[in-house]
Order: C-alpha cells, then structure tokens, then sequence
C-alpha cells in the first residue's frame, strides 16, 4: 500500500476506534465484548486495532457453537499476537509453523488475522478470512468451554484427557469435519498399518498413540481425533459427551468420567471405533 493511502487508511482506523480501557498511546489496549452468553476481553497493539474489531465480531458466530458440549462460564481473554514468533512465545510452543492460536483454561493466544499468509488467494478475500476466524475461534474457544465443565483454573490441566477427545470435541463443536480427509482415507491409514507395520508410521495408532504422530502428522491425527468423537457423539449422544465433561468437574479422572457416562473403557471405545473405521461401518 502506498504511504500516503497507509496514512489516511491509520487516520480512519484511528477515527473511528473504539474507546476502550488501556487506551494508551502506543501501550496495549483491550475491548470488552459479549457474545453467546459469554463475555470476552480482546487485548491488543496499536497496530491490530482492526482486526480486534473483526474478532469481536466473528465471536457472534463462534461463541454459540463452541458451547454445544458446555458453557463458557469463566470469561475469555483472547490476546492478539503481532506476528507468528510472538505467538510461539506466548504458547511456549516453538517449533509449529502451522500453529495460529493456543487455548487455555480461560485464554487465547491468536495470531493476528493480519499476518495469516495461509490460504492463498482465498485467504486474502476478507470474507473468506472472516469465515475462517470465526471457525478457528469456535474450535479454541470450545477447548476453553470443556477444560471450564471438566475442571477449574488449578485443575483442568491434570483430568488425562487423551488428545483425541480434546481436539475431536473442538473440532465437532466447530463444524470443522471438511477440513480433514474422510472416513475412507483413515480406513486405508489402519491398512496399511496392518499390512506393514514397520513403515510409513510405524503402525502408531492416531487415537491411543497420538504424540508419536503429532509432529509430523498432525493431520493424521486431527482427522482421526474429529472422526472419533463425531463417533462417540452421534452413537451414545451429546448429553452422555457432556456427562463425561461433568464426572471430571465432580472430580474424576478421564479414564473413570468416561466408564461412568458411556459404560465401557476409553481404551474399548477405542477399538470400537478402529473397528467401525476398518471394517467400512460407514459405508453402511
Ligand atoms: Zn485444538
């Protein structure tokens, strides 16, 4: 952009900013929103100005899907970072360039929209990035609502919840079920495990063995993990899911909330669903 339309375009922004508390001149700022039953504070530089507003504005969207498993009872910082670096930082996650936002107890650490460089040309349409905010914000938001029903603020980090549910219940809650390979594409990963169980992955099961797939598989296991619950949701129903959430609030762990709502094991669902997978049960 050249400088002088850069110029009058800060000049508008700065206009028409909203006044919010830490205002600052060049300091952090933060903007309290509401959506979906939920309260929200976005905290950010000067230079997102904007894109805070775009936030406050996809979480209309986000809010109300991200609690379909539990509510966000406990008000959600969502902090702008600057750049990807910033956001590594923040997360204490170096080292995944694939990494745009990081969920805590009642946390977000977001990657400013601004600096996304993903997506090509469709991610440089406003409209398509606005989409895609919201749906990342929509998964993040529904790793808050789960850690809030299923712990508190000192508790939520020691439940044993395995990653397939954690990242399988964001990625439902989030309608993010395109953004994976299907069903048929998992079946033929359990094949070819089967067939030959010392290449490719090794045979590491993308449910029960996850953190040897997740650095240089992460979409093996993402897809596994939404495949999963998507299982578990449709086959014993959302209020046994939030079940689950509540045995660990009362106190439980994973394993233990998990036989209490559903009836089996963690590790019996498991192969249920490697089963239904392998032997084609969708297709059905
Ligand atoms: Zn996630």
């Amino acid at each position: 952009m050249p400088r002088v339309a850069l110029a009058a375009a800060l000049a508008l922004l700065a206009a028409c900013a909203p006044r919010a508390p830490g205002d600052g001149v060049g300091g952090p700022r933060s903007l309290d929103v509401a959506a979906g039953g939920a309260r929200f504070r976005l905290v950010y530089g000067p230079e997102d100005e904007g894109e805070a507003r775009s936030v406050a504005a996809a979480l209309a969207l986000a809010a109300p899907r991200a609690q379909r498993f539990g509510p966000l009872a406990v008000p959600v910082t969502i902090t702008l970072h600057p750049s990807h670096a910033a956001l590594e930082h923040a997360a204490a996650r170096p080292g995944y360039p694939w990494l745009r936002a990081w969920a805590r107890y009642a946390t977000i650490e977001l990657q400013s929209p601004r600096t996304w460089r993903d997506g090509g040309l469709l991610g440089r349409l406003v409209g398509a990035r606005r989409g895609r905010v919201a749906e990342l914000l929509a998964h993040e938001l529904a790793h808050c609502a789960m850690w809030q029903r299923a712990g508190d603020a000192q508790t939520w980090l020691y439940r044993g919840i395995p990653r397939w549910f954690t990242e399988g219940l964001a990625s439902v809650a989030a309608g993010q079920e395109e953004r994976h390979g299907d069903l048929a594409a998992l079946a033929r990963f359990y094949d070819g495990a089967a067939a030959s169980p010392a290449a490719g992955a090794g045979g590491a099961d993308p449910l029960s063995e996850s953190e040897a797939l997740y650095l240089g598989q992460a979409e093996l296991v993402y897809g596994a993990a939404h495949h999963a619950f998507a299982f578990l949701a449709s086959r014993y129903g959302d209020a046994r899911v939030r079940a689950v959430l509540d045995g660990m609030g009362a106190g439980l762990s994973f394993p233990s909330a998990f036989r209490a709502a559903i009836g089996i094991e963690p590790a019996a669902f498991e192969a249920e669903f490697r089963r239904y997978v392998a032997w084609r049960g969708f297709e059905r």
